[in-house]
């Protein structure tokens, strides 16, 4: 059995690939020759910078900030939803504090507090919420199409190869999947060149369709306008007494299930 050794608090400085190995520079000054170096640092991953240059992360029209607050909502078990044209506050929890995550249309990273501004319900008080949190994360809504996954003895891994954003909810699924495909392609293969073209041809597909399922359901993630909302309260509030329920729930999943699906492990 091999082991792994972990190190926290480090980071690659500097990385040069050559045929007998990757010599690596952590910022901690340690160094080390490495047969492969695999990337899965993320959206914006230093390593796929350090490999690719600059690869432009696909801006998908919103931003999202999330963050743990006091269940002052009085939600348990359950998501409750507010929306307005343009910006959309959602929130859950599960017996404990809740998870608050507030969407907006906009250009990276612009204000929230701004585009929250005059917001009904209870968006004054979420907002103030978010100042407080010790958790917060805020990010734009985008997405990383890198045209290679590999290059040498580096590999990119989940979002840092291929960031479908959060608003497919499946950049976890495409990460651990692309960690299995990887790690069995590499078992395989004699070599890693081979290794990293098997593990590209292979998640390209399954990739290409998450990818499309974030970029369609962030029209659903950043409400448009009033008409729209109102549809999807109206749909929302009336589906657990719709007498067809199990299908239109199923009708709505089925692009999700296609693209979670569209490869065999
Ligand atoms: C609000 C939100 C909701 C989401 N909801 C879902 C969901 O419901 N379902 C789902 O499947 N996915 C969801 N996702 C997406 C999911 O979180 C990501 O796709 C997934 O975490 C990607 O895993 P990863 O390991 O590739 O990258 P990450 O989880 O981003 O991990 C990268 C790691 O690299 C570290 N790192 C970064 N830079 C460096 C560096 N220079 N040196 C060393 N370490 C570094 C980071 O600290 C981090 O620990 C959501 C994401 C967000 C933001």
């Amino acid at each position: 059995m091999g082991e792994a050794d972990y190190r926290f608090g480090d980071a690659i400085a500097s990385l040069e690939d050559g045929p007998d190995g990757a010599d690596v520079t952590f910022t901690s000054g340690r160094a080390g020759r490495y047969e492969l170096v695999v990337g899965a640092d993320g959206l914006h991953s230093a390593t796929r910078r350090q490999v690719f240059g600059e690869v432009p992360l696909t801006h998908l029209g919103g931003n999202i900030a999330i963050f743990t607050t006091e269940n002052t909502l009085g939600i348990d078990r359950e998501e409750i939803m507010y929306a307005e044209p343009g910006r959309l506050i959602f929130a859950y929890a599960a017996g404990g504090p809740a998870r608050v995550g507030m969407i907006f249309a906009g250009e990276p990273k612009s204000s929230i507090d701004e585009a929250f501004r005059g917001g009904g319900w209870r968006t004054a008080e979420l907002l103030a919420a978010m100042q407080k949190a010790g958790d917060l994360y805020f990010d734009s809504l985008s997405q990383v199409e890198a045209p290679r996954w590999s290059s040498g003895r580096v590999a990119l891994l989940g979002d840092a190869a291929h960031c479908p954003s959060p608003a497919s909810g499946q950049g976890t699924s495409m990460a651990l999947v692309g960690a299995y495909v990887l790690a069995e392609a590499l078992a395989e293969a004699g070599d890693h060149t081979a290794a990293f073209a098997t593990y590209e041809s292979r998640m390209r597909p399954y990739v290409a369709k998450n990818m499309a399922f974030g970029r369609r359901m962030v029209k659903d993630m950043v409400p448009g306008g009033s008409f729209a909302i109102a549809f999807r309260n109206y749909g929302m509030r009336t589906l657990k007494y719709h007498p067809r329920k199990e299908q239109v729930i199923e009708r709505v999943l089925a692009p999700l299930r296609e693209a979670a699906t569209a490869i065999a492990i």
